[in-house]
């Protein structure tokens, strides 16, 4: 499928150069901006494209995945750039192409910089009875069924407005961490934050958006994904009760479960985890960007 679309895409560059009326004319090449343009591991970036108002569509394309930009209230197109926490360091190429209906418009190419992501390494003992859920099978499995469900891309954006943290607590571990357990039984990266948080203390959806998973797993135990649109998803970990249910309309703030100690947790605590993209980021660098509304 992704090949058919590549070799679509292939065809419609070629018949849009010829068909470009000035390719070479810089004027009307749509104005691009990458926010940070030094994008670290593990972190998101704004997309902006000034593109002229006849462009009816935008898309870019960042480590093959393509994507539909969304129109803002300023006039530009925008969309959300990420990397994986294992992503390779080093330049790497986006291609911006507009459209005017059905024909190319332009296409170009600009290029993000991906640095090491600043993650810290963390060596965790875990209790015998916790031991059975360091089996990296289990793990593997567990974080291949979760990623299908990150990489979903609904191209609306749902939210509105900054992302709110679920829990009023306190952020008590960092992003991406780099985690031994039980000296060298498992190698694994912790996903998310964690925020200090008592037994069944309510947990508040993050943004707008619509559930489409809600069940326990080994590890993540009770566990919520919301589904916000253009890319980005909010996952919910080691609930107690889930008060919500697959395909549910959720608004910003909403009670979605309460805190609990369910899946490889020593005690209560709150995991909170971001996916750009399919890629899990760090929700609190995610949440510091500026993101223009979308126009209605
Ligand atoms: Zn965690």
């Amino acid at each position: 499928m992704r090949f058919l679309r590549i070799v679509v895409l292939s065809i419609a560059l070629i018949v849009g150069a010829a068909a470009m009326p000035q390719s070479g004319n810089a004027d009307s090449l749509p104005v691009v901006s990458i926010f940070p343009n030094e994008v670290p591991q593990g972190r998101s970036a704004v997309l902006r494209v000034a593109a002229p108002p006849e462009v009816t569509r935008v898309e870019a394309t960042l480590y093959g995945q393509q994507h539909s930009l969304y129109r803002s209230i300023d006039g530009d197109w925008v969309g959300l750039l990420a990397t994986d926490i294992y992503a390779d360091r080093g330049m790497f190429p986006v291609e911006i192409f507009s459209w005017i209906d059905d024909s190319l418009y332009s296409a170009q190419t600009e290029s993000i910089d991906v640095v090491w992501g600043s993650f810290l390494n963390q060596s965790i003992h875990v209790s015998n009875n916790l031991v059975p859920l360091l089996d990296p099978t289990l793990n593997d499995r567990e974080f291949e069924n979760l990623q299908r469900v990150y990489s979903r891309f609904t191209p609306e954006k749902l939210w509105q407005g900054p992302f709110q943290t679920p829990v009023p607590g306190v952020q008590i571990s960092e992003f991406g961490g780099i985690r031994d357990y039980n000296d060298g039984l498992l190698a694994g990266r912790h996903t998310g934050i964690d925020f200090r948080a008592g037994l069944g203390q309510p947990v508040h959806a993050a943004a707008h958006g619509r559930v489409v998973f809600a069940q326990n797993t080994p590890i993540h135990g009770n566990h919520v994904v919301i589904d916000h649109g253009m890319g980005v998803l909010t996952g919910y970990s080691h609930m107690g009760e889930l008060f919500v249910v697959p395909g549910q309309r959720i608004l910003q703030g909403d009670t979605i479960g309460s805190v609990g100690a369910t899946g490889r947790v020593e005690g209560a605590h709150f995991h909170f985890e971001l996916t750009v993209n399919g890629f899990w980021v760090d929700p609190a660098q995610f949440m510091g960007l500026s993101i223009p509304e979308a126009i209605d």
